[in-house]
């Protein structure tokens, strides 16, 4: 078989110099990277073992070695793990070829100059980095199983060889011929510090070289130099701060600091441990359907799978760590954890311990709660649809603007703020904020100082439906529900008196609205439009009929303000048998409410036109 020469895919040379190009302040991760590359080699090696014990061939001392070689002028990273073949050397080398890759060139496209160490860091680039110190790369592999190696090169410009090779045993070297200025990467006292600093709680040994003693032979001899124990095996006294970034820098991709984490041992009828991290923000992927989420799940210190799904839900899907059971079987398969018994309790631990987390930062550090707010805030509503038996533990982590504050505020600071004689807590579903403070529907809740919840996400809508009430006492639409305000003194012969009118209104609007009845929400409007009961906001029902074309549009109730000076002329001009303008009026006003509340008029053209001579007739009346 002879040597081959292939070109880079496109996307490779893109990543390649967006690495090079921004992280060359940061020359160091190359290490962590490649160390991090070879202990996932090992775990899917010592995954494969489970159910083949023959592919490990007697060599069952599994571990990494970091070699600097001073007369060469390279270092390799050397592991005895899986190992590549042919095929996956030019696969996994040769191209973007992890999940999520078609994702990160989109977001790189339309962010070309991005310098964001956090995106390059959600892809895992790792290899690549490899080129922050070498000029020349080569990775000398043999598939666990196979006797074939082979030996993949490249300079990293455009193009890179693939031929047969040599190796001993079973694993990967990536051997790094360093550029000049990069030698002090061959001083073991700057690795050791490195790999203490970056990988100490790897799960596997590194070794270096120790320089000074060899054997009676003259071998080598080598040192483990990282602590080589699970991190979240630990008790949490023994893990410093430092530690646990470092740890969510390899779990999760990303390159900032987590904004808190949980860890956690459950003892008694299950055994398993947990570590769980709260990102710092949100991943540009975090709505994206296809996109997998979970954490990574260990049996017995064996890692099986990352993004195991099955143990947070989706309304968690921003949570990264770690969960290690010592019940499950070491075999167990994504089709085992979907209908097992065991896995259900640690999905229910799982969420208690990141509900509680969460509240605990809500409860003590404001300032980073409402970050989180602002990143996972519509994810965690998501919850409150999907799981409402998790209502509870989330009402105390929902915010809103509400009336009165443009700053989130949470329920237990709006509750603290009611006035004596509010009952409910209030709120309005909107598209938005400024929408809101003039919707005609708020008029007489504000006027009385009550305060109002602003529910502006598009989630809104279904997770407050989850939420009947907080802290006892009863939540209300404040648009379309009963306000249950007293009601006023003769209301009911007001309500007769004005019959009349209100069956003209249903009659000329027959085919717009389902009811037209007095209002109890209404100070200086004249008119709104509320939706029945159990029915859709507008601005959600305007949503969903753009996705979905054929949906029926849904008639709400218009409701007049019976001591509206204009409700009184038109009922003057209804008695007056004044039809035609009566029609007129009746027509403007159910227009105008619609644009009150920001929704489109069917005949903007004919609306336009009819306030235009009525404008006239006044400006008339004026000069007289
Ligand atoms: P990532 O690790 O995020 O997938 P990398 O660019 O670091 O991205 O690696 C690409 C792929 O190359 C890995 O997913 C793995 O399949 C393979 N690989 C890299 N290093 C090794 C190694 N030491 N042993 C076996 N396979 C490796």
């Amino acid at each position: 078989m002879a040597k081959k020469t292939r070109k880079f895919k496109a996307e490779v040379t893109q990543v390649l110099s967006l690495v090079i190009n921004s992280l060359y302040s940061n020359k160091e991760i190359f290490l962590r990277e490649l160390v991090s590359n070879a202990s996932d080699a090992i775990d899917k090696l010592q995954f494969e073992a489970l159910t083949d014990a023959d592919i490990l061939a007697g060599d069952t001392a599994l571990k990494i070695r970091i070699i600097p070689d001073e007369e060469a002028g390279t270092l390799t990273i050397w592991d005895n793990g899986i190992g590549m073949s042919e095929d996956d050397l030019i696969n996994m080398l040769g191209t973007v070829a992890h999940s999520g890759s078609r994702s990160f060139m989109e977001a790189l496209e339309q962010n070309a100059q991005t310098k964001d160490l956090n995106i390059i860091g959600q892809f895992g680039v790792g290899f690549y980095s490899a080129y922050l110190v070498a000029d020349k790369v080569e990775v000398l592999s043999k598939r666990a199983g196979s006797d074939e190696a082979f030996r993949w090169t490249s300079d990293a410009q455009e193009k890179y060889t693939v031929e047969p090779a040599e190796r001993e045993a079973r694993g990967t070297s990536v051997i790094l011929h360093l550029r000049d200025d990069q030698k002090e990467f061959l001083q073991p006292y700057r690795l050791r510090a490195l790999v203490k600093q970056y990988s100490d709680f790897v799960g596997h040994p590194i070794e270096m070289l120790e320089m000074k003693y060899s054997d009676e032979e003259g071998d080598p001899q080598f040192e483990q130099v990282n602590q080589a124990s699970a991190l979240w095996q630990r008790s949490p006294e023994d893990v410093t701060e430092e530690q646990y970034n470092e740890f969510y820098t390899h779990v999760a991709h990303d390159w900032e600091p987590p904004i808190a984490h949980t860890h956690f041992k459950i003892e008694g009828a299950q055994l398993f441990t947990g570590l769980l991290y709260i990102p710092s923000k949100a991943r540009f992927d975090l709505y994206d359907p296809d996109v997998p989420h979970g954490v990574r799940l260990f049996v017995k210190r064996v890692f099986i799978m990352d993004n195991a799904a099955e143990l947070v839900p989706r309304w968690l899907r921003f949570v990264r760590g770690v969960v290690d059971s010592a019940d499950l079987p070491l075999n167990v398969s994504r089709e085992i954890l979907q209908d097992s018994k065991l896995v259900r309790v640690m999905r229910k631990q799982v969420i208690k311990k990141t509900l509680d987390l969460l509240n605990e930062i809500a409860d003590d550090r404001p300032e980073d709660y409402a970050k989180i707010w602002e990143n996972f805030g519509p994810v965690l509503k998501e919850g409150l649809h999907f799981d409402p038996e998790y209502a509870d533990k989330l009402s105390s982590l929902l915010r809103f603007g509400t009336s009165t504050h443009e700053e989130p505020q949470s329920l237990a600071s709006y509750v603290e703020r009611m006035p004596e004689d509010q009952e409910k807590i209030y709120y309005a579903l909107g598209a938005s904020r400024h929408l809101l403070d003039g919707s005609p529907h708020l008029e007489v809740l504000k006027s009385k100082g009550y305060e109002v919840l602003y529910l502006t996400d598009s989630i809104d809508q279904w997770a407050i439906e989850a939420l009947n009430e907080f802290d006892g006492k009863e939540l209300v639409d404040a648009v379309q529900g009963d306000l249950g305000l007293e009601s006023e003194e003769n209301a009911e012969e007001k309500a007769e008196a004005l019959e009349p009118l209100t069956a003209k209104f249903k009659e000329v609007l027959d085919d717009e609205v389902a009811e037209v009845r007095l209002s109890s929400r209404l100070a200086e409007s004249p008119a709104c439009l509320v939706v029945p009961e159990g029915g859709v906001a507008s601005h959600i029902e305007r949503l969903l009929r753009a996705q979905n074309q054929g949906m029926p549009e849904q008639k709400r109730i218009l409701e007049l303000n019976p001591n509206h000076p204009l409700i009184e002329a038109v009922k003057a001009l209804h008695e007056a048998e004044r039809q035609d303008k009566v029609t007129e009026w009746v027509e403007l006003i159910y227009d105008q409410a619609l644009l009150a509340e920001g929704s489109p008029i069917k005949e903007p053209a004919k609306f336009a036109h009819r306030l235009t001579s009525m404008m006239q007739e006044v400006a008339q009346a004026q000069l007289n």
